[in-house]
């Protein structure tokens, strides 16, 4: 999936910009959807890298049998003389607040790694041209115990995030840094991660125009989101 800028004017883009953040589209190589799958699923990579666990993140575990709770990797790009995108707090509140949106499908999501990095040291873009990166940043990160949510400069083009959906890898969120800390946002990235097309309605999570309001999820998309995590994210829950 990917997120685009308004194609409105400067002007028109003030005015909506507290209703329109953002528009998605969902498929990263076309702007149809992905056939879901039916494919085989991926092989996921046997490696795993060492722990970096953080004590200091909150949990999502519940004593409710049926909450799924998934583990986050967040990385965070960095630069020389700026900031990272996303801060550890700032990470952890974004998951705070995406967790209250998602909670109304029993799903909920902990950090379990965090990193801030210079990706010019890895041979990677600060703004990344995300049509030919994306899968090479998600390469990069992604292990398979988690699901990746990475904080980039700017996206090229009109596009602020792109999420490759179940099907296959390499998998993860890149999300630019001005939504980054938007939990509608990161909310609906996820939402496309576990295998939700877009749905327009101006209330759903899932609308393609992220909005204020934006934060409902219908029983189906739960039912939809629930069995794809149970299908493609087993190693993810906790
Ligand atoms: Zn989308």
């Amino acid at each position: 999936m990917n997120q685009s800028k308004s194609q409105s004017s400067p002007l028109f883009q003030i005015i909506l910009s507290a209703f329109i953040l953002s528009s998605c589209q969902y498929n990263p190589l076309s702007s149809e959807p992905a056939p879901l799958p039916s494919l085989p699923a991926p092989p996921k990579p046997s490696p795993s890298k060492p722990s970096e666990s953080s004590p200091s993140f909150q949990t999502c575990k519940s004593s409710d049998q049926e909450f799924q709770c998934l583990a986050l990797k967040i990385v965070s790009y960095e630069d020389s003389g700026t900031p990272s995108v996303l801060g550890k707090i700032q990470a952890e509140t974004l998951t705070n607040e995406i967790n209250k949106v998602w909670s109304q499908c029993k799903i909920g999501f902990q950090i379990e790694r965090y990193e801030s990095v210079n990706p010019l040291t890895l041979g990677l873009q600060y703004n990344p041209e995300w049509r030919s990166q994306a899968g090479k940043v998600r390469s990069t990160f992604s292990d398979n115990n988690s699901l990746l949510v990475v904080a980039t400069g700017k996206l090229t083009s009109s596009t602020i995030a792109v999420t490759q959906m179940p099907g296959y890898g390499p998998f993860g969120v890149l999300v630019e840094d001005s939504f980054a800390n938007n939990p509608l946002t990161v909310g609906h990235e996820l939402g496309h991660y576990m295998g939700l097309y877009h749905f327009r309605n101006s209330s759903n999570l899932m609308n393609p125009y992220i909005g204020t309001y934006t934060e409902n999820l219908t029983p189906s998309q739960c039912q939809i989101a629930r069995a794809t995590n149970q299908r493609e994210w087993v190693q993810m829950m906790r």
